[in-house]
This record gives C-alpha cells, structure tokens and sequence, in this order.
C-alpha cells in the first residue's frame, strides 16, 4: 500500500457544475505522483471506467467526458486518493443555433469517399457531423474559459436539432466543377431560400457529399498544393450565416464518442494514392483529424464575425487542436504553416508550406492551456459577447452604432472592443480593448480612418456589433 498522501485537483470543473454542452474536458493534475501512472475516472451512472496513463515529467491528466441529461456522478481515482465529481448537463435553451447539414447535389448518391470498407451513407455522414461538430462546441467552450473573459462561465455555440440532408438542386457535375468562392455562393442561396432559411437566428455548419480526391494523378508531386489541384468540392469557407466544407476527410474522423481519442493518437500514415490529405504535412491520421477541425473552428469562428489574427485558432494555429484534447508529447517536427490572405471574401488561410519554425516557437510558450490552441484576447471578447454565445431574448433592446468623422459612436450600451482589420485579407493589424471603462464613445485614430484600407470592427457589452467597410 502506497504511503503517499496524493491530492487530485480539477482546474477547470467545479463539483455540481451546470454544463451546457455534452462533451467535456475534465482537465487536472496529481499532486505527488508515486511509481502509480494511471488515473481512472468511472461514470457511475453509466458503469463505466476511463483510463489515462501519465505522461512522463508531467501530471496533468485530461478525459474526454460525455455528458447525459441532468445529474452526472463520477469518482477520479489515482492511487490511494479518491476524488467525486458531480456534474448537471443542461443544453443550452439560447435562441440562437447552429444548424448542422449534410449536402447532397442532384445525381449523386450521398456517399462520401473513404476507405473501402468504411460505411458512408448520408446517415454515417450525420452520425460523424453531429459528433464532430460537438468537439468543436467543447473546444469553443474550453477556449472561452480559458480565455478568463467569461467570468468563469463556459459559453459556447448550440447545436440545433440533428445534422439534415439537404438536396441541393444543383448537379454534381457542377459542383465538383465549381471553385469554393461559387459553391459557398450557390448553396447559401438555395438554403436562404429553402424553407429552412426562414429563420435568422440560424447559422448552417454544411458539408458537401460530393468531395473527390484523385490521388492517382499526384505524378510524384506530394505538395499539398498539388494535392488540392486534384481535390474537387472540397470548400473550406464560412462567413456570415454558412461554414461550408468537404467530406473528403472523414475517413480521418470518429463516428462515435468512444473512438474519439484514439483518432487524435492515430499515427497511421495516410496513403495519399486514395486519402485526402489535410493533415499539414504530417501525413498521420491523426494529424489530418487535427488539421481539418481546427480549420472548422477557424471557418466557424468567421460565422461569429472573427476576423484573422497573427497567432491562434484566427491565425497559424488551428493544426494542434489534439493537444487540447490528449497530453501527447511530440514537439519534433512541427512544421510552420505560412498564413496566406488573400481577398475579404475568400476569408482563409489556403496555402501550406514550411518555413520557419516560429510555430515550435509558439508552442514552446505555451499559450492559453498549455496546448497550443487558443483565440487570441481579441477574438476572446468578441464570442465572449457575442449574442450566440449569450442567452437572450427576443426582445432585448440594440444599441445603434454609427462612424463619423472618426468618432465610434454607441447609441445605448458600452463599447467592448474595436478591431482595426486590413480590407484586403481582414487581418487585425490593431485592437482597442475598452472592457470596463463605459465607453459609448471612441476615437479612432487618424491613420485608421482610411476605409478604402481598412475596415473597421465594433462590438458592445450587448452583442450589437458593427463591421465598417
Ligand atoms: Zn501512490
Ligand atoms: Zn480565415
């Protein structure tokens, strides 16, 4: 028997917590680690039991935890010290969602490409969506939190209903013609016009069916460039109302909660005769799931009016999203990803190279949870107030925000933040914090004014936010 007396401590959960969304991290660490190397966290209503072995030198520990409606119990165990964790799942009832959708164009049979055996009907699509697309509402709630603007509350996005089929009535053969710019143009025309684009107060999440990667014409030339020459209906584009993406890297993704951790540790190399590679120059699975939804994190992020960042989840770091979830240790190797903007409209990064290894720089400093993964303070304020990440009402009060003559003006509540974004790539090159100073008014500066070069961003205490252009 162990004489040690170990303490176990969250850092982030608090016993009886409301959590408003069913994916968790429940993150923490031992204090005074014996030759014992493994934590188990048992879900008591479930009869289940979770292990995570240590990482060596290190004694944080990280489960992935999901969560059932209402009250949740479970025991972390390490050793000879025992710690209860209850917790009350709550979704969120705010009136503002995100809408998941399969697409399917006219002629196509709604399977995805993926490996030869894997299932992929439109019902294995909506399966791996709605779970996907709940990592990325924890990875958002996570990173709030984190972020220390939320007062200690864990806001995310919610997620309306199950993932929907939609049929588009557009051909495939158009679609696998079309660039991103024109599939994101079409489709979000035929959704606003749908019964479905009735409601304002939804935003759509969509992937295409249609996505198809031809590796056999690579000839040698594995850049990933080449790679996306050969790649048909594989968008990575969102703004306003619609994230659109491909499905291209599914077969990289978990289709069931159980799997999840084992597909951000999955080392299998990709075979890039057959598989869409998306993974940064990884090559791994596991790498390409990282890869692929840190991009849909970021393009979500532009849906709630982010704009690009040198750094973080708006920048060059959407490629370690893993980390988030599990304590691996892999610093070898980590290429730079060379942040590309090119136009407003086509808001994402497209080009990958390697270059310098700022990156390895970044993740030596460890920002935000030690992982690598965050949004940067400005993106932080703006979800931390904005209405989709705030419970409201429908008859809640808009302040008016007007620009002239260099002067910001609010008509009713206080001013948060102003971002000064560059026209051609909505690059934040400025940021004006005004967080507890109850400012209805701001001057920007004059060198800032220009609007033919820059665009300037304006959110308030309230949400109302503003993009001068
Ligand atoms: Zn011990
Ligand atoms: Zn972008």
């Amino acid at each position: 028997m162990c004489q040690s007396r170990h303490l176990i401590y969250l850092t982030t959960l608090k016993d009886n917590e409301v959590i408003c969304h069913e994916l968790l991290l429940v993150k923490g660490f031992v204090e005074k680690i014996c030759h014992c190397n493994i934590i188990t966290l048992q879900d008591i209503k479930k009869n289940k039991i979770y292990q995570y072995t240590l990482v060596k030198n290190c004694n944080n520990f990280k489960f992935l935890i999901q969560l059932e409606c209402g009250q949740n119990q479970y025991i972390i165990n390490y050793c000879s010290a025992s710690q209860r964790l209850n917790l009350f799942f709550e979704p969120s009832n705010s009136i503002y969602h995100i809408q998941p959708l399969y697409i399917i164009h006219q002629n196509h049979d709604g399977h995805f490409q993926t490996e030869d055996e894997k299932p992929n009907s439109p019902v294995e699509a909506c399966k791996i969506i709605e779970l996907n697309l709940k990592i990325v509402q924890c990875l958002f709630a996570e990173k709030l939190l984190e972020s220390g603007l939320t007062n200690n509350l864990r806001k995310t996005f919610s997620l309306k209903s199950k993932c929907l089929i939609f049929h588009s009535k557009q051909s495939v053969e158009k679609a696998l013609e079309s660039d991103e710019n024109t599939l994101w143009n079409d489709l979000a025309f035929e959704i606003i016009n749908s019964n479905l684009g009735e409601d304002s107060k939804i935003k759509f999440v969509a992937f295409l069916a249609c996505t198809r990667y031809n590796g056999k014409d690579l000839s040698g030339d594995t850049s990933y460039e080449n790679i996306k020459k050969n790649t048909r209906a594989n968008p990575a584009l969102g703004g306003g109302g619609l994230a659109l993406f491909g499905s291209g890297y599914f077969y990289s993704w978990p289709t069931t909660f159980e799997e999840i951790i084992d597909c951000f540790k999955n080392y299998k190399k990709i075979d890039l005769s057959t598989q869409l590679d998306e993974s940064n120059y990884r090559r791994t699975y596991g790498g390409c799931f990282a890869t692929t939804l840190g991009a849909i994190a970021h393009e979500i992020g532009h849906c709630f009016d982010l704009g690009h960042t040198k750094e973080g989840i708006m920048g060059n770091g959407f490629d370690y999203v893993n980390l988030a979830f599990v304590n691996e240790d892999f610093t070898e190797n980590l290429p730079d990803r060379i942040v590309q903007t090119e136009s407003v409209k086509d808001q994402r990064l497209t080009k990958i190279k390697k270059g310098e290894n700022k990156f390895l720089e970044n993740y030596h400093e460890q920002k935000g949870g030690g992982d690598c993964t965050y949004f940067s303070k400005n993106c932080s304020i703006i979800l931390a107030h904005h209405k989709w990440f705030n419970l409201q009402n429908e008859s809640d009060e808009k302040s008016e925000i007007t620009f002239m003559k260099s002067i910001i003006k609010s008509s009713k509540f206080n001013l948060v933040l102003i971002e000064i974004r560059e026209k051609v790539n909505g690059l934040v090159i400025q940021f004006y914090e005004l967080l507890n100073r109850k400012h209805k008014e701001f001057e920007v500066p004059e060198h800032f004014t220009k609007l033919e070069r820059y665009n300037i961003f304006v959110i308030t205490e309230n949400g109302d936010l503003k993009l001068f252009e």
